[in-house]
């Protein structure tokens, strides 16, 4: 059976945070683009309506929202801001290890911080020396008694700066390459970590992106996460989970490019007449209408099979990579519509089109979700 209405629990979440996205994060998002400065009281409104967190089940205080849920929510967040829906969303990416992989204990320690207080979590995989290529990360983890020794270095750590905890990826058996990874629950407070300086970076300013070193940083042994080896699965297996709402981000911030184009469009005039009456520039608006469109059901056939137990890596991969590239292509296509004023801060295009670029980076880059389909196809069939 196919049904693409959405349940009337789905169309309040939709409402809530399309209020929400208008109400609070539009006014708000130029300031955090130019500044840089964390959004931390546009998150605990966001925190306080059950607006963040939503994937985490009701054991650990969370309300157990399914991803296709959570998808609907953050495309109407990404229509408000995406640096500010990143720095929500990023709670997402580093819980997902311990939906996936957690004991009890460990959800509860660790699930149930995010859902008791307005906090927030990291995902730490990435390193100054390797980013598509997992494998290559140097980081290391000893057993020493009941505890772990972690050493090594993180880049580009989305919350690095504001976390309490952070899901880390490190080698217990350099020699097992993939087999030898592990990962660990480490709490931001431990001892011999430290954060580095916030990245200056092009778009989703507003989003906190650090390095973090660890320097004999002492972990109990209890908050190893599934077993010695695990963590290269349990690290990939997360992005079944949060690639489709970060597709969903996609869409959401292509879907505020096309309302902004459409406005201009209607506005402007050129030789008499508004520059919407030109097929050039109308032609370009109905392209928006129906790759955002595409990108959504890529998102919801992602977000819909995770939900149903269907393995969805290949569909997660479509999403990621089709909604990413869309946007780019959208935001740069908004930017075109508005002339010369898209190229100034007057107008929020601009802002979307560097906004928009990460979606090809982060979450694994538009290649290597290139590189995922081809082995689905040649490798699965
Ligand atoms: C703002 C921001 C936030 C981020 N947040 C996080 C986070 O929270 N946690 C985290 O762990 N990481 C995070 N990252 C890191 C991000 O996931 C990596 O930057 C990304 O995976 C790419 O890795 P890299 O930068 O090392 O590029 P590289 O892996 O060096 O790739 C460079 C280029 O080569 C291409 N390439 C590489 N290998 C191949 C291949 N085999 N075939 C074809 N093309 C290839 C890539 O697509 C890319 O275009 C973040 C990055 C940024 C910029």
């Amino acid at each position: 059976m196919i049904d693409f209405s959405l349940s009337d629990e789905q169309q309040a979440l939709q409402e809530l945070a399309r209020k929400f996205a208008r109400e609070e994060m539009i006014p708000k998002a130029a300031h955090h683009d130019e500044t840089g400065e964390f959004p931390r009281e546009v998150a605990k409104k966001a925190w306080e309506l059950g607006l963040m967190n939503t994937h985490i089940p009701p054991e650990y205080g969370g309300p157990g929202l399914g991803t296709l849920d959570g998808c609907i929510i953050t495309e109407e967040l990404a229509y408000g801001c995406t640096g500010i829906a990143t720095a929500m969303e990023a709670n997402a990416l580093a819980s997902a290890p311990v939906i996936v992989a957690g004991n009890d204990e460990q959800k509860r320690e660790f699930l149930g911080r995010l859902t008791a207080e307005p906090l927030f979590a990291a995902y730490a995989v990435t390193e100054p020396g390797a980013g598509s290529d997992v494998a290559g990360i140097r980081t290391t983890a000893r057993k020493v008694g009941d505890e772990y020794v972690i050493n090594g270095s993180k880049a580009w750590i989305t919350n690095g700066g504001v976390a309490s905890w952070y899901f880390v990826l490190a080698y217990t058996d350099q020699a097992a390459k993939h087999r030898g990874m592990s990962g660990f629950l480490v709490p931001a407070d431990t001892p011999g970590i430290t954060v580095g300086r916030k990245e200056n970076n092009l778009g989703q300013r507003a989003s906190d992106t650090r390095g973090l070193t660890f320097e004999d940083v002492k972990v109990p042994a209890k908050w190893l996460l599934g077993k010695e080896g695990d963590g290269f699965k349990i690290a990939m297996s997360a992005f079944d989970h949060t690639r489709p709402p970060v597709a969903a981000g996609a869409v959401g911030l292509a879907h505020r490019a096309m309302d902004e184009a459409i406005r201009y469009a209607q506005e402007r005039k050129t030789f008499g007449l508004p520059i919407a009456a030109y097929q050039a520039v109308s032609f370009m608006i109905a392209d928006m209408a129906k790759d955002i469109e595409a990108g959504r059901l890529l998102v919801w056939q992602a977000a819909w099979a995770i939900d149903n137990g269907i393995r969805n890596t290949k569909f997660a991969a479509f999403a990621k990579a089709y909604c990413a590239d869309m946007a780019m292509r959208v935001a740069t296509d908004a930017v075109q519509v508005h002339g010369g004023y898209g190229y100034s801060k007057e107008y929020p295009v601009e802002k979307l089109m560097r906004d928009a670029k990460i979606y090809q980076i982060y979450e694994g880059t538009s290649q290597i979700q290139r590189l995922i389909i081809a082995k689905e196809i040649f490798e699965r069939r």
